[in-house]
């Protein structure tokens, strides 16, 4: 007789469980991006951090790059004219 009770509690509690994992799923809302100390890319327009190594200064701007492929372009389009 106990034995059942204490099936039953343990089927209970892992019903419980299954719901409530339904109910509140595990936090994974999509990601945002906080631009707040981004900075764009003028190369391929992505936001990139303001402590990115890729960054270049040109006549008293800076320039913030994703990478250094960017940063190469952005300097051969500068050298261009
Ligand atoms: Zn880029």
């Amino acid at each position: 007789m106990m034995i059942k009770l204490v099936i039953f509690i343990v089927a209970a509690l892992v019903l419980y469980g299954l719901i409530r994992n339904k109910l509140l799923p595990s936090k994974k809302e999509p990601e945002q991006i906080d631009t707040t100390n981004m900075e764009r890319d003028p190369i391929c327009n992505t936001y990139v951090p303001e402590d990115t190594p890729h960054r270049l200064k040109y006549y008293d701007k800076m320039y913030f790059f994703c990478s250094q492929t960017c940063m190469d372009k952005f300097k051969a389009e500068k050298a261009k004219g």
